[in-house]
């Protein structure tokens, strides 16, 4: 059969050409992608990004490798996806959060956790009604753009360090001494809030938030009536605190969506497979959302997962790795002890804080204008990594603008990295001791 449409090159009438929203128009290059060629440019040691540097333990790419050997493996999966990972995150949820849980309408599978947030929002944010979002800042990147695709309004509230009697430009501080001040949450709420964000242990501060914290966040979002995202893509290491999900509070199951990454837990970030989890009434919707944003995450990887979470209750994986990362973190710490820069301790996740306001940069030194125009925190990071080369990352892209200057003087390390890794970082960084401001 052939088409007979004429083809013509004419524009046709008045039509306008068409045009990027100006949400993507710009080509600037995220932070990652901006900090990663800053890093291949002096071939740094890679402690930016959040990824793992070592591979996956055998027994999960083995997983892996069988799911996609099977026939019945490789077609589309269900969107709330396959039956066996559905039965291993329920059971895994079970325990976590102290009740049963129907894997046939009170979990979706997702295309990572990513896909997971953002079906969410889509699935309670009408668009052209103004509905708002508190965030915490700092905020994983990925919040502000996906509640704005779905028609809401991010509303900031940061973090504030209250850390006593220590300077925190000289003193290492706790991640817990990074506080959320509840009236100023409660004063930032209005008729419009529809959500609270609610992330722990947190991406990049490591704070765990505590049993009090999270009662008086829940009984705020009570107090509102407010739907609560909680983004426990890190649930699983934390280091000698406890993680609690504010969904096992009272009364705050019936309100709260918990969003899971088997990327974070497996050290699989590249497969793509994260999960929600709540009351069916919660769920459902997301599903819906879900069902339209990317019809179903990929079968294989689903399966894999499966079999990994099986294998991992036997092999006791999840504490074993905890105790790894904590080694990891350890590390990172004595890494900067070493030095003379002080840092953030961080309870849980795998990243650290580090304040290097002690660090004297030339007046001359030569910055890109790529980076000039984002200001003093990614000339820091990148005077950082082109100096010493080590990289890390900006935090204040975790900030709105009019917070942006508390994270001025911070940046971002990852220790989901190889023993090696960290002690080649070590070595780079016995270079930065010559640029330290004298302190007094
Ligand atoms: N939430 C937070 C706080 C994160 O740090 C990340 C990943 N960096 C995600 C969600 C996304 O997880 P995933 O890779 O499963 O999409």
């Amino acid at each position: 059969m052939s088409l007979s449409t004429k083809v013509t090159s004419e524009p046709q009438g008045r039509r306008p050409t068409p045009v990027p929203s100006p949400q993507y128009a710009s080509n600037g290059l995220d932070v990652w992608t901006m900090m990663n060629q800053v890093a291949a440019s002096v071939n740094a040691v890679n402690l930016g990004q959040g990824y793992m540097s070592y591979p996956p333990k055998e027994f999960i790419t083995r997983a892996a490798q069988s799911a996609l050997e099977e026939n019945t493996h490789n077609q589309y999966a269900p969107p709330r996806g396959r039956p066996g990972l559905l039965e291993q995150v329920g059971i895994h949820f079970a325990n976590r959060l102290s009740r049963p849980i129907d894997a046939s309408t009170e979990l979706s599978i997702h295309a990572g956790a990513n896909e997971a947030l953002l079906s969410v929002f889509t699935a309670f944010l009408e668009h052209g009604k103004g509905q708002e979002v508190i965030l915490m800042e700092p905020a994983f990147d990925q919040y502000t753009p996906n509640i704005i695709m779905s028609g809401g309004k991010p509303v900031y509230v940061p973090l504030r360090v209250q850390s006593a009697d220590k300077d925190p430009s000289k003193d290492v501080i706790s991640s817990h001494d990074w506080k959320l001040d509840m009236d100023e949450l409660e004063a930032a709420i209005t008729e419009n809030t529809r959500i609270i964000v609610v992330n722990t242990p947190h991406n990049p501060v490591g704070k765990v938030f505590t049993r009090e914290e999270l009662e008086q966040i829940g009984a705020i979002a009570a107090r509102h009536n407010l739907l609560i995202l909680a983004d426990e893509v890190y649930e699983h290491l934390t280091f000698g605190v406890e993680h609690i999900s504010i969904a096992t509070l009272p009364g705050m199951w019936e309100r709260t969506v918990t969003v899971g990454s088997a990327g974070k837990m497996f050290g699989v970030t590249g497969w793509r497979v994260g999960w929600s989890v709540g009351p069916a009434e919660l769920i459902q919707p997301t599903l819906s959302a879900h069902t339209r944003i990317v019809f179903t995450s990929n079968t294989p990887l689903q399966e894999g997962v499966a079999s990994a979470f099986k294998q991992a209750r036997e092999n006791d994986f999840l504490n074993v790795q905890c105790q790894e990362y904590e080694r990891r973190r350890n590390r990172l710490m004595a890494i900067f002890d070493d030095v003379g820069l002080p840092y953030v301790v961080p309870d849980g996740a795998y990243y650290m804080l580090v304040n290097a306001a002690a660090i004297k940069i030339p007046s001359d030194y030569d910055f890109p204008a790529f980076i000039e125009e984002r200001g003093a925190n990614f000339k820091l990071v990148y005077f950082f990594i082109k100096e010493f080369g080590v990289s890390g990352i900006p935090p204040t892209e975790f900030y709105s603008e009019p917070h942006k200057h508390l994270a001025n003087d911070y940046i971002r390390f990852a220790f989901c990295k190889t023993d090696e890794g960290l002690d080649e970082a070590a070595k780079c960084l016995q270079s930065l001791k010559r640029y330290l401001k004298e302190t007094s």
